[in-house]
């Protein structure tokens, strides 16, 4: 071990594939919003794990559950029942508001089983021949990393090279209903969209899209499908972001958050009508909905139940937003703030998303570009006023403003 950071990231870049471009900062604790480097040095949290630390580093409350589960019971698999999943799986799915749940550990697996779903129920209760069920997904899109997922992603970086790709997939302009509704054939099973684009840099779809798109949906017996992995569990201020526009989607996938930070959980949503078509031998996973997970889960889903960090959402997320909104034309071209959830458009004139967040990392804080010229703000739902203070400052400061 070292207190030299780039004894790390020469082991890094030696042995781990480069898949990935990180900033150069080599963390080593991380305390609610605050994280420390090897060298001692603290910084704001900015990112928060892709918002998969919506409740901070080493939250206490999900630590000690985590712990006590540790000591008790890690995996069952499912070939057994376990005392962790039913009670988990009861308060989920009455916090979101749909009959059942399957439990996956990442994002894109909720993804792949939301994909899965959307096609036997296509086959099985719509009666579209199997082999010829068709998803619409919108431009811009970002649900993951599979194969199947890139194969109808718009972004030539994530899907160079891996063809041949998976076919089934029709790709619309997001934020334009009219685009669905042309898009729509009768072997259309569903919609898959993200309510507010996380990874296209937290873009949000015009008023009422959302609502439209539920009308639509529904007219044509095609399912709604809603990736709430990033937007989801509490981020935007609500529970789900489809609720800011009061809209309920068939089926849901969560993730990142749903972990506490801790491990990796995802889960996909629905009602039975649309979940019976998994049957016993149709679909699985060794990891998924094991006791280690649901226990933080059912902890994360307990928090979420008080509302309280929503409101924390809500209210970080106003003072951020009022900050952010003063530097429009002073180094920022735009901002869209959601709850906590901020993307910012940099004035490439002045410099770069990357070398933004490089000056960021100086001031300390931490956070990550996306798309060249946008840089996505996220930190802890349970950072305090003092932290958002702080990401603003040290914003001003990168822009050169007083
Ligand atoms: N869906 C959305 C909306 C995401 O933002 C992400 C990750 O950024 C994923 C899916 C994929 O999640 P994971 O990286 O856990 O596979």
């Amino acid at each position: 071990t070292s207190t030299d950071p780039q004894w790390y990231i020469d082991l890094e870049d030696k042995h781990a594939a480069h898949n990935y471009g990180p900033l150069p900062v080599v963390l080593a604790q991380g305390e609610n919003a605050t994280v420390t480097d090897v060298a001692g040095k603290t910084y704001v949290d900015a990112l928060a794990g892709y918002s998969a630390l919506n409740f901070g580093h080493g939250n206490e409350r999900l630590i000690q559950v985590a712990q006590e589960q540790l000591a008790s019971m890690t995996l069952t698999s499912r070939a057994f029942y376990s005392d962790q999943l039913g009670p988990y799986a009861r308060d989920l799915t009455t916090l979101i508001g749909k009959d059942m749940m399957l439990p996956m550990n990442t994002g894109a697996e909720a993804v792949e089983t939301a994909i899965k779903l959307a096609r036997k129920w296509g086959a099985e209760v719509k009666g579209v021949e199997n082999g010829k069920q068709e998803i619409i997904v919108m431009e811009g899109n970002f649900h993951g990393r599979t194969s199947t997922i890139v194969s109808f992603s718009t972004d030539e970086e994530a899907r160079a090279g891996y063809g041949p790709y998976t076919a089934g997939f029709t790709i619309v302009e997001y934020g334009n209903a009219q685009a669905i509704r042309d898009a729509i054939t009768e072997n259309t099973v569903a919609v898959l969209l993200e309510p507010i684009q996380g990874e296209g840099g937290v873009v949000i779809p015009p008023e009422g899209f959302l609502a439209e798109v539920r009308e639509i949906t529904r007219e044509q017996n095609i399912l709604m499908m809603a990736d709430e992995i990033q937007s989801g569990l509490g981020r935007t201020g609500t529970t789900l972001a489809c609720h800011y526009e009061g809209v309920d989607a068939d089926v849901y996938t969560l993730g990142k958050a749903l972990g506490g930070g801790i491990v990796p959980v995802s889960a996909v949503l629905a009602d039975e009508d649309v979940m019976k078509v998994f049957t016993k031998g149709t679909h699985g996973s060794t990891f998924g909905g094991n006791p280690l997970a649901n226990a933080v889960a059912h902890e994360v889903v307990k928090m979420l139940a008080s509302g309280e960090f929503q409101n924390a959402a809500q209210e970080r997320g106003k003072q951020l937003a009022e900050g952010l909104e003063a530097l429009v034309g002073e180094g920022l071209v735009a901002v869209r703030v959601r709850g906590l959830w901020a993307g910012l458009d940099i004035d490439t004139s002045l410099m770069t998303g990357r070398e933004a967040c490089e000056k960021l990392m100086a001031e300390g804080v931490l956070a990550k570009d996306t798309h060249g010229s946008t840089i996505r703000l996220a930190p802890p739902l349970t950072a305090t006023e003092a932290d958002i203070e702080e990401i603003l400052r040290a914003l001003r400061a990168v822009l050169g403003v007083d």
